[in-house]
């Protein structure tokens, strides 16, 4: 009965003031019929004499391959697919361009050469297992093209989805030496450290939580991104190579009157209708991209999906990262995912909203279902404790895992907390701490409430929490959950969650060997709490003044993103890795070795970009204007490739990875000024690149109407069907 009024309710909202209602009928019901999950895996199950239930226990790779891959085929079949791929995530793959996964695609048939016959062909061994050539990706050595196995293994824990002509199956890529090459095995072991650990201190506080399916990490992955106009991008040799712009005057309007935040997302701009399609597409994957909004900076936008397992979540990021990317074109837009494309207006984050549940529900970071789960008023203060603790000793992993080459231009500027990592539980909560940490007071602890009363009758009073929200902080704490802000928008947040669950099973750990010698729970908690009590930070991150006193306190404080990534090969991390199992010495060093090569990579993009653009465009726009700083031009191209040089001449990644840090924050932001100059005194209609203008403002690109006929890149005219015909046969 819900189903039906919920589908009223969609029917008669479906054309309101003429807005396309993304929610029609129809994609209601193809809600999730793209993923092998749920109702979907149960009905074909069942055809095959087994049932959904079986996909539960990840045993089922050795006991049902078989009959999973039957069911597989056959829904496949009846979904248009007769292909498949293992899917996985290398290295450092960042959602700039393409989504950045791995996969070959293979048909799933049999051809017989004798009668020409064809049929189907699926087995569960196929399923299962796959072996690639990775030599080409990123693996900091861990192997090389003369011994450049790469096997691929079904991860259970994330389900399969269509798209297109193509099963996709979620897989862990490894060396032959099961060393982890991608981004997924590290979440996966930190996933098995946090349930074991987990389970040794609550078992102690009161609950054996593998009677509750044991513990997983539920994540909710904001989304922040940029919508331009295709036109003005295709204008932009930095954003098509590189995500972001390496110059660009700033537009007489910027953020000046915050009137973009949560503004209408009007019909009068492309932009809804492609946030609806792109909600449309997730929606068949069962990926509930239930929030939408437009963001701080112009023609910056977020989606929001519901939260779940870490996994599965990180998995639908990548694939909404790339639907996005997909979907624009369609309307006459490029989707900027890289977190800094334009100076002076907000990048954009994804901010890892993380928690710890049982696998049937109770939330451990929500006090009032802890405490009752275990039946102890003081579990929730001692997990809590045991995350400061955490927060406190390895904040140098929670920088590192956000050191992408774009949070470069973040991490401290206004809009992202600072790369001083502390964390804000709210001074209720933090009240409530202290009394425990010093044994006075006793008794749980209750979040507080507050009335509003606006002193008026047509609005009744109404609770909020007692606690504000603070924006500022890298790591705040909101009721059932952290938030990790400082994540950047283009990152596969694998490595973010993979350090959140390892340092966090590791001061589980310890409270539960304290406690296994006899130790008593509370004094386990009241003295990590003591010593590690600095990293509770509830006021203004952005203030100097607080930035200084954290500093001063000792608090991790990385400033570089090359310095942070280096953390990931200190002794203290190998040490904390390699404890609980998540990888080894040899792995943290290739890693590290990616991370700084991708940053390399990046920077030198950019600045043989910067190199063209001043080259073929700049220059020659100066001199046809006769006006603007020639000879600084001229001498800013040797200087970007005698760094570039001194970059490839680096002994090492790391060493180059410095430079490239000075040759990107320092000298191309001096020569991005003697550009801007330029593009200020040379007339409109001899500059030949787009500006921040054309770029920024989609006001003055109407909505196509979606059954208009509009262009697509190499394709010509299509309609909107021929558009979605070619996106169906993957030409894309
Ligand atoms: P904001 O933080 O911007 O106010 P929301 O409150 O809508 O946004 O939540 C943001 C994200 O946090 C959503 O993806 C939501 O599903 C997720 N989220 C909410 N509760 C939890 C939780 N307990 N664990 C993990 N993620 C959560
Ligand atoms: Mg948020």
């Amino acid at each position: 009965a819900a189903k039906t009024l919920a589908r009223r309710a969609l029917l008669s909202s479906k054309s309101i003031g003429g807005i396309r209602g993304m929610a029609s009928l129809d994609a209601y019901d193809h809600y999730g019929k793209h993923v092998f999950t749920g109702s979907v895996a149960d009905a074909y199950l069942k055809k095959h004499g087994a049932s959904g239930d079986i996909l539960k226990d990840p045993t089922w790779t050795k006991t049902h391959a078989d009959v999973v891959a039957a069911a597989v085929l056959d829904w496949a079949v009846d979904n248009g697919a007769n292909t498949f791929c293992h899917w996985f995530q290398p290295m450092a793959s960042l959602g700039v361009r393409h989504g950045q996964t791995g996969q070959v695609q293979n048909m799933m048939m049999e051809f017989d050469r004798s009668t020409n016959d064809i049929k189907f062909d699926f087995k569960g061994k196929d399923l299962i297992r796959g072996e690639t050539d990775g030599s080409s990706y990123p693996n900091g050595g861990l192997r090389g093209t003369h011994c450049a196995g790469g096997y691929l293994a079904l991860d259970t824990s994330s389900p399969i989805f269509l798209r297109g002509d193509t099963i996709f199956v979620p897989s862990a890529l490894v060396s032959y030496y099961g060393a982890a090459l991608d981004e997924k095995t590290p979440v996966l072991r930190a996933n098995a450290a946090l349930n074991k650990q987990g389970h040794r201190l609550l078992k102690h506080l009161g609950l054996d939580t593998k009677e509750h399916g044991g513990l997983v990490t539920n994540i909710g992955l904001e989304q922040e991104i940029f919508l331009i106009p295709r036109d003005e991008y295709y204008r932009r040799p930095d954003l098509q190579l590189t995500g972001r712009t390496v110059i660009g005057k700033n537009a007489p309007r910027g953020q000046e009157m915050c009137d973009h935040y949560m503004a209408p997302l009007s019909s009068a701009t492309p932009a809804l209708a492609c946030m609806q399609e792109i909600q449309e597409e997730c929606w068949k994957l069962g990926i509930p991209l239930k929030t939408r909004h437009r963001e701080v900076a112009p023609n910056q936008f977020e989606f929001a999906p519901l939260f779940g397992s870490n996994t599965t979540q990180i998995d639908q990021n990548v694939m909404v990262m790339q639907i996005i990317e997909e979907v624009a074109p369609r309307h006459g837009l490029a989707a900027l995912l890289q977190e800094k494309p334009f100076n002076d207006v907000n990048g954009s984050g994804k901010h890892n909203n993380w928690s710890i549940a049982t696998a049937d529900g109770t939330q451990l970071l929500l006090p009032k279902a802890i405490n009752a789960a275990t039946n102890n008023e003081y579990a929730f203060p001692i997990i809590m404790s045991a995350i400061v603790a955490a927060i406190d000793e390895h904040g140098d992993l929670m920088r590192m895992a956000i050191s992408s080459p774009g949070n470069d231009f973040r991490l401290g500027a206004c809009e992202a907390p600072p790369a001083i990592v502390s964390t804000y539980l709210g001074e209720d909560m933090t009240f409530y701490l202290e009394h425990f940490k010093d044994g006075k007071g006793t008794g749980e602890y209750v979040p507080g409430v507050k009335t509003l009363d606006l002193g008026v009758d047509e609005i009744m009073p109404f609770e909020v929490p007692a606690e504000d929200r603070n924006r500022t902080s890298p790591f705040p704490y909101g009721g059932a959950r952290f938030e990790f802000r400082a994540v950047g928008s283009s990152q596969n947040v694998s490595l973010v969650n993979a350090v959140l669950n390892t340092i966090t099973a590791e001061k589980f750990g310890e409270f539960a060997d304290a406690m296994d010698a006899g130790k008593d729970p509370m004094d386990v908690a009241r003295e990590a709490l003591n010593k590690h009590w600095r990293v509770i930070f509830n006021g203004n991150n952005y203030c100097e003044e607080a930035q200084q006193m954290l500093t001063d306190r000792g608090i991790w404080r990385i400033d570089s993103g090359v310095e942070a990534i280096h953390t990931l090969s200190s002794e203290k991390n190998i040490k904390l890795f390699e404890k609980m199992g998540v990888m080894s010495k040899e792995e943290c060093e290739a890693r590290e070795t990616v991370l700084h090569e991708h940053y390399t990579g990046t920077v030198e993009m950019e600045a043989l970009c910067l190199v063209d653009m001043i080259n073929q465009h700049i220059i020659p726009a100066v001199k046809r204007a006769e006006s603007g700083p020639l000879a600084e031009l001229e001498a800013a191209v040797p200087k970007i490739k005698d760094a570039v040089a001194a970059i490839h001449a680096a002994e090492n990644a790391y060493e180059a990875a410095k430079l490239a840090r000075v040759l990107r924050l320092e000298t191309m932001i001096d020569i991005r000024a003697v550009c801007d100059a330029a593009e200020e005194v040379v007339p409109a209609d001899l500059w030949t690149l787009a500006t921040y203008k054309e770029l920024m403002f989609l006001d003055s690109h109407v909505a196509p109407a979606i059954e208009e006929i509009y262009e697509v890149s190499k394709f010509g005219k299509k309609t909107r069907k021929e558009q979605l015909l070619i996106e169906n046969h993957n030409v894309f």
